[in-house]
């Protein structure tokens, strides 16, 4: 069962392309975190203004847990829609001004991002109004750098990115040696627990309550992939791939090895960590995704099995 939110803090729970929208709402001065991925950027709109979200009312600002294309890639959308103003990470500045095509790594990852203005930044030990609290910011690295999440400590909610999910956590950097990432990542989960929140709203997945045993899992999958970076570099490019899938919706299977070979994350980590050409590469992502149930193959064709 979903843990009850305060009245003013509304979910709105999406997939694994888009990431959940939350909504503060305060009369005059609604808020809302993150904006899904820029693909799909009418259907985020659409469920902003439902009843699930702002329920028709103005949104006067929108704040980003941080600049991955799948929290950030709507803001443009939004801003044009509500002319709210953007509030980023102080650290995500150098991510998105100026805009490139590798902004947040898209190019890297074949990702995409409709260009945005932002308006103001937030860093850790600062605070924003919303939904009638207070929300702290604090830092959230690991899985980006510059991450920020958002606690409100009287009501104990965590808005967590993609800091920690319920039983993951968002994708961390593979690493020859030691890996900063991953030291990070456990860093933030220490501060997760010495926060205490009774509800973790995620960036994907439904709030869930039971923190401990989430922080507890992403521990120890961390402590593997530290002692196994290939094991990260498994992961990282099944995850990669499952997302450029739910935005491209399908691919030919006998296209996947020219894909891999396109995009620089893929040979890159590869090369590195896992010694593949793209056919092998492709042969053995594409098995390894429909044996988990992750895709479905027939006709040639490979489509993702989950939510976007
Ligand atoms: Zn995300």
């Amino acid at each position: 069962m979903r843990p009850s939110l305060p009245p003013s803090v509304r979910a709105i729970v999406r997939g694994w392309l888009n990431c959940n929208q939350v909504v503060l709402l305060a009369p005059g001065d609604n808020v809302l975190v993150d904006s899904g991925y820029c693909t799909h950027r009418e259907k985020t709109l659409e469920l902003l203004a439902s009843r699930e979200g702002l329920d028709r009312q103005p949104l006067e600002r929108l704040v980003n847990t941080h600049c991955h294309s799948d929290h950030m890639g709507g803001n443009a959308a939004v801003a044009s829609m509500y002319g709210c103003r953007i509030t980023i990470p102080a650290g995500e500045v150098k991510h998105v001004r100026p805009w490139t095509p590798q902004s947040a790594w898209m190019q890297q990852l074949d990702q995409r991002a409709d260009p945005f203005h932002f308006d103001d930044t937030l860093a850790a030990g600062e605070s924003f109004e919303g939904g009638g609290l207070e929300w702290q910011a604090h830092a959230a690295p690991g899985h980006d750098m510059d991450a920020l999440m958002f606690f409100e400590p009287v009501n104990r909610v965590l808005v967590s990115g993609d800091a920690l999910w319920e039983g993951g956590m968002g994708f961390v950097w593979p690493t020859e040696g030691p890996n900063e990432f991953i030291d990070a990542a456990l860093e933030t989960l220490a501060a997760i627990e010495r926060l205490d929140p009774a509800i973790v709203i995620p960036g994907h997945g439904e709030p869930f309550a039971d923190v401990k045993g989430s922080v507890e899992s992403v521990r120890s999958r961390l402590a593997a992939f530290a002692r196994d970076p290939a094991k990260n570099a498994r992961h990282g490019t099944k995850v990669m791939f499952v997302f450029a899938l739910l935005d491209k919706e399908s691919m030919r299977v006998d296209e996947v090895p020219a894909y891999l070979a396109r995009v620089p994350f893929y040979g890159d980590v590869s090369r590195r960590f896992l010694g593949l050409d793209p056919p092998a590469l492709a042969e053995w992502l594409v098995a390894e995704l429909a044996r988990a149930g992750v895709v479905s193959v027939g006709e040639g064709v490979i489509r993702p099995n989950l939510p976007a």
